[in-house]
């Protein structure tokens, strides 16, 4: 029982998690290892018990063999909240039981004082843009940004803006930049993803700035950072490209609070590449809400053969005008079956 307690221990102090690039993080000699560690647990007998968990020769442990690259050891450890990831370089004969104690919980410079940590309740990870759960709904006072030390990502016009297209959120502003065109920095801050998305952002790079926003830089032909790289306002972060869900060359670009999409255009005047507010911006928690609770009342309609729109108005008990209005057309538009029209 005791063992079974103490696997489950590391099971949940180590979990395994994608690819990152290690490449930051000093090789570390298995002989300056801490043998017996305090850190992990206070009585200690349970460390003891993970003698067994020796890697094997290709500085993997056998039971997590399908999680490891040959000479990457990828270790998060769950502090209760969200994993954050540490990454360690293993050699033959190393086990996780020497290993584990030193990076979960003792280069904590790894593991705290990201950028607004406090805002953020600690939680650090790669694993996806938005983890922050319902930590933005719980907000009720305004929030103050600071905007000193700004620089815009990429100076090319806007093609498409913020909002709604048709029945899909757009939740950046794209900008028009060509492949291989220098993408910058925003504000100072510290790189949480450097990730693939090939359905969606392509490369793309999230970095938590200092000010507590986060930025999201989309469908890059190529990143330049690495996770947990601390850059600066106007450090290059990755090249203009067109991977992901994108057609023709452009940055998509978000800028998030707790994980909640921003309109870019509120806080950047990009005809001019200047910040609108150059000293603070304010987020307006309750009208953010409001507008949230106006989205979530959004309901569409996929037309049919056979549908008129005052058949389809009648069924949602709504007007032709009304549905015109919500979807930009004429009350002489053709219908197109397949077409979704917003019907609330
Ligand atoms: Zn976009």
């Amino acid at each position: 029982m005791r063992r079974i307690l103490a696997i489950g221990y590391w099971l949940l102090a180590i979990g395994l998690i994608g690819s990152v690039s290690a490449q930051n993080i000093p090789a570390v000699p298995a002989d300056s290892l801490p043998m017996d560690s305090t850190l992990a647990d206070s009585e200690g007998d349970e460390l003891e018990e993970m003698d067994d968990l020796e890697v094997n020769a290709s500085g993997i442990p056998d039971w997590l063999t399908s999680h490891f690259s040959n000479d990457t050891l990828f270790v998060a450890c769950d502090f209760g909240v969200l994993p954050r990831k540490i990454v360690v370089r293993t050699n033959n004969g190393d086990a996780v039981y020497k290993i584990a104690p030193q990076f979960v919980l003792g280069d904590t410079s790894l593991l705290n004082n990201h950028p607004a940590d406090s805002i953020y309740r600690h939680i650090w990870t790669d694993e996806r843009v938005n983890p922050y759960g319902n930590l933005f709904d719980s907000l009720v006072d305004d929030v103050h940004i600071p905007m000193k030390g700004f620089c815009l990502p990429a100076p090319g016009y806007v093609t498409s803006p913020y909002g709604w297209r048709r029945y899909r959120m757009h939740r950046g502003t794209d900008i028009k930049v060509q492949v291989g065109d220098s993408i910058r920095l925003a504000w100072d801050g510290q790189v949480r993803i450097v990730g693939w998305d090939p359905r969606g952002y392509g490369y793309y790079v999230v970095v938590r700035h200092d000010n507590g926003l986060e930025t999201i830089y989309g469908h890059l032909s190529r990143p330049l950072v690495d996770e947990y790289e601390r850059i600066y306002a106007g450090e290059v972060i990755g090249l203009g490209g067109n991977t992901g869900r994108s057609t023709g060359s452009h940055l998509h670009l978000e800028i998030r609070y707790l994980g909640n999409a921003l309109d870019p255009a509120t806080f950047i005047d990009f005809s001019t590449g200047q910040l609108k507010h150059k000293d603070e911006y304010v987020i307006g928690i309750k009208a953010i809400k409001q507008q949230r609770a106006a989205e979530a009342q959004m309901q569409w309609y996929k037309v049919k053969s056979g549908d008129t729109l005052s058949g389809i108005a009648k069924k949602y008990h709504t007007s032709v005008k009304k549905l015109c209005q919500l979807n930009k057309i004429k009350e002489t538009s053709l219908l197109q079956i397949g077409q979704k029209l917003r019907v609330r």
